[in-house]
């Protein structure tokens, strides 16, 4: 095992850099440091941010794309702790048919992981996914959690997940061979207020509420659901998403090793909708239509959250029924001021 330096103690002045911060858990996570006072957060995006979903008061907003080296180094000036969250994702309608999209965010943590070394940060966290994991383990709706070992031998979701993996590739080495500290979550869908809900990278909870409500705004009665319900996942809840990074980064047995960051909360699509139109108050089922043409990605995903419980103590535990409470009436004022003629962010 190779010796981990002692880090000066952290200081709620020290520069912490969010990239991707104008999206979803990069939005999120530089709300989280603004809430724990820590005065000196830089967010950036290459949204304009009048697109951000959040702007936290007292954050350094820039507006700068990072999959170009020079801007990496702007963005990484003087950093102490650096959280990329940065990418070219969305659901699986979008990562089924934008591969190339995908793959061409290794430039991201490319440029991100060495612009973050040459400026002597400290930490480095990269947001991987469960999309990393062999998709030959994931064909049957009935699965076996994902534990961390499962992604080798490699078989990734073709694009965004290679994409991950390789990413991955390059934060162990940056630690084996230039002894940066870094740090892997490997995320389980997550959704929650303040993310993507339409435009077509909207993940299943998300699309799912918006049915929801576009239905019981129309006064309809139908609702198509992507594949034929069975397929299943777990979700975890941006509240514990955010939590997660923040504990995984400070963990240095965690250093380089990439760790699984989802729900165990196992749930079918079908059941997804079932819950959604409970805290819809609807007071319907909707006539469901299955669209068996439409991206559905691997039969069932789920997380193993031993190895977690075990380093950390910790493990996500909001229930879908409370997170989806908070996402659903978060989604339909969202739907209802665009509605009304506000400029609202949707992804
Ligand atoms: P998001 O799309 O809401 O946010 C990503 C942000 O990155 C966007 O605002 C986008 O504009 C920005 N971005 C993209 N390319 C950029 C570039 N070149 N320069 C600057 N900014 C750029 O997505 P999210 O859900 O917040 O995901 C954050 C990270 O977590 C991503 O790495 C994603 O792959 C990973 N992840 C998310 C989930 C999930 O369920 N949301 C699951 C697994 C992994």
């Amino acid at each position: 095992m190779k010796h981990v330096e002692k880090d000066p103690p952290r200081s709620k002045g020290d520069l912490i850099v969010v990239t991707g911060a104008g999206g979803f858990i990069g939005g999120n996570l530089a709300l989280h440091f603004s809430k724990l006072g820590f005065t000196n957060i830089r967010a950036v995006d290459k949204k304009p941010l009048a697109e951000w979903y959040l702007h936290v008061p007292g954050v350094q907003n820039l507006c700068l794309d990072v999959s170009v080296e020079d801007n990496c180094r702007r963005v990484c000036e003087g950093a102490v702790e650096v959280y990329n969250l940065a990418a070219d994702m969305g659901g699986m309608g979008f990562i089924e048919r934008f591969r190339v999209e995908c793959l061409r965010s290794i430039l991201i943590n490319t440029h991100m992981i060495e612009a973050a070394y040459r400026a002597g940060a400290r930490r480095y966290f990269f947001s991987s996914s469960a999309c990393a994991y062999n998709t030959d383990l994931q064909k049957d709706p009935n699965v076996r959690a994902l534990k961390e070992t499962d992604a080798y031998p490699a078989m990734a979701e073709r694009g965004y997940g290679w994409e991950k993996l390789m990413s991955e590739m390059f934060c162990q080495e940056y630690w084996a061979e230039r002894g940066m500290k870094t740090f892997i979550a490997r995320f389980h869908n997550v959704y929650g207020p303040h993310g993507t809900w339409d435009g077509g990278r909207e993940k299943a909870p998300a699309a799912l509420s918006r049915k929801v409500v576009e239905a019981q705004d129309a006064g309809g009665n139908d609702i198509t659901i992507w594949g034929d319900g069975s397929q299943t996942r777990s979700f975890m809840y941006i509240d514990d998403c955010v939590m997660g990074i923040d504990k995984i980064t400070h963990c240095d047995e965690l250093i380089a090793t990439p760790i699984n960051l989802g729900s165990s909360e196992l749930v079918s699509i079908d059941d997804l909708l079932t819950k959604v139109e409970k805290v819809s108050g609807i007071n319907k089922k909707l006539n469901r239509h299955y669209d068996l043409d439409a991206p559905k990605g691997v039969a069932g995903r789920n997380s193993d959250n031993t190895y977690i419980k075990q380093v950390l103590g910790w493990e996500p535990s909001t229930t879908l029924d409370d997170g989806l409470a908070k996402t659903y009436r978060w989604i339909e004022e969202q739907y209802h001021r665009r509605k009304a003629g506000e400029r609202v962010g949707v992804g």
